[in-house]
């Protein structure tokens, strides 16, 4: 019996024992039990483990590991600045660039929700608010539904916050950490998100869409000192000869519409990141600050094919790569997080190049798909190591400074 309950495996012998037990009438009181046995009990698969369970560690061992956490957030974005741009600029810089500096490395995927491969939009938005969207949004999902940005996070910290551009301040990847629009080329709608914003320092392009606007005779400028603001910008005054007031928001706006080219004269980026660290860390103090620059012309070079725009405009943000490293070594409790939203051109370094000679070529004037390099310095940089999607890098930086 022992047997044939041990080798029991199927219906088959269930019904079989029921047939012998049925004939014997003292059994059928334990009848259904012994099917109810059969069934559940006697499982001759299972298996019995007999060795004893140790836990894995004593308890000696078990540690509590406190993530350490930055008091200042600085987001560099090299908008198109794939490992090719930065390979490219190394070289061209004897063989160096800031970026050694950092020992975390990850890799970001950069794919949008509609499409492979991203625009500056869907990826400024999916790692500025944690979510993939289409191409063309600004800080909305894909159901053109706003969503929060880490800047606004900040600010719930009592951070004050900072943007830097060599775009206009209305362009794509500045526009999502404050704005939420179903269309990224809704310039003076976006504009007019940054007047209520609250963000406490800002310089980049675009002063038309502040005060001379098709879609209404609002003038932003005027509504900015209204709200605090103290503004200025390239036709009034220089800025580096400005000095700003931690007790104001501060805006510059360094041109009509798109600034001019590195190669062409544009001087603003290292000394605007140099007065945003200034004042951010002073209006600060030990809330911290949250600040995000961007190099936004590395991806113009690589729309127009041209590898030495490219190299210009990246060797130029090596500099503020630097200048921020200092700060951060300097004050310790910054981490700085460098990347970029995507490659752009499918650039190459082809053989027959030298250290002082490269041989390039571009695959396409539009934005490739391939993920882009993550580096990360400071408290809090290890997160950043390993592969993983672009709205990682929001729900890194939310882990770190909000929760
Ligand atoms: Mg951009
Ligand atoms: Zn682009």
């Amino acid at each position: 019996m022992s047997a044939l309950l041990l080798s029991l495996d199927s219906g088959i012998f269930i019904v079989t024992i029921t047939a012998v037990f049925a004939k014997i009438d003292i059994m059928k009181p334990y009848l259904s039990i012994l099917i109810l046995f059969v069934l559940f009990g006697c499982d001759t698969k299972q298996v019995i483990t007999l060795e004893p369970v140790h836990a894995p560690f004593s308890t000696k061992e078990v540690r509590t590991v406190q993530k350490q956490k930055p008091t200042n957030v600085i987001l560099m974005i090299g908008d198109g600045m794939g490992l090719t741009q930065i390979s490219a600029g190394m070289y061209s810089n004897d063989n160096s660039t800031a970026l050694e500096r950092c020992k975390v490395i990850g890799l970001q995927k950069t794919h949008a929700f509609d499409n492979l491969v991203t625009d500056s939009a869907a990826s400024a938005t999916a790692f500025s608010c944690g979510v993939k969207t289409y191409n063309a949004a600004i800080g909305v999902d894909q159901d053109t539904m706003p969503v929060k940005s880490i800047l606004k996070y900040a600010q719930d910290r009592n951070m004050p916050t900072g943007l830097v551009a060599s775009s206009t301040i209305v362009h794509a990847t500045p526009a999502c950490f404050y704005s939420n629009n179903k269309f990224r080329k809704n310039y003076e709608e976006i504009a007019s998100d940054l007047v209520n914003s609250g963000v406490d320092f800002f310089v980049g392009g675009g002063k038309k869409f502040f005060d001379r606007r098709e879609m209404d005779d609002r003038n932003l400028m005027d509504e900015l000192k209204a709200n605090d603001y103290m503004v200025s910008h390239f036709a009034e005054e220089e800025l580096d000869a400005m000095s700003v007031d931690v007790n104001k928001k501060f805006g510059y706006l360094t041109a009509d519409k798109d600034p001019i080219p590195v190669s062409g004269g544009r001087d603003y980026m290292i000394p605007a990141s140099d007065m945003a660290l200034d004042y951010l860390s002073e209006k600060g103090g030990n809330d911290g600050f949250f600040l995000m620059i961007e190099g936004s012309q590395i991806d113009w070079g690589g729309h127009a094919n041209l590898t030495s725009y490219v190299v210009s405009e990246f060797l130029e943000y090596d500099k503020i790569i630097d200048n921020v490293l200092d700060f951060a070594e300097a004050d310790g409790n910054t981490l700085v997080v460098i990347t970029a939203d995507h490659e752009t051109g499918g650039l190459a370094i082809n053989p027959g190049s030298t250290m002082d000679t490269l041989v390039t070529q571009f695959t396409t004037p539009k934005h490739t798909g391939t993920m882009v390099p993550v580096f990360a310095y400071g408290p809090g940089a290890e997160s950043f190591s390993g592969i993983y999607e672009n709205t990682e890098i929001f729900e890194k930086l939310k882990a770190l400074v909000v929760e």
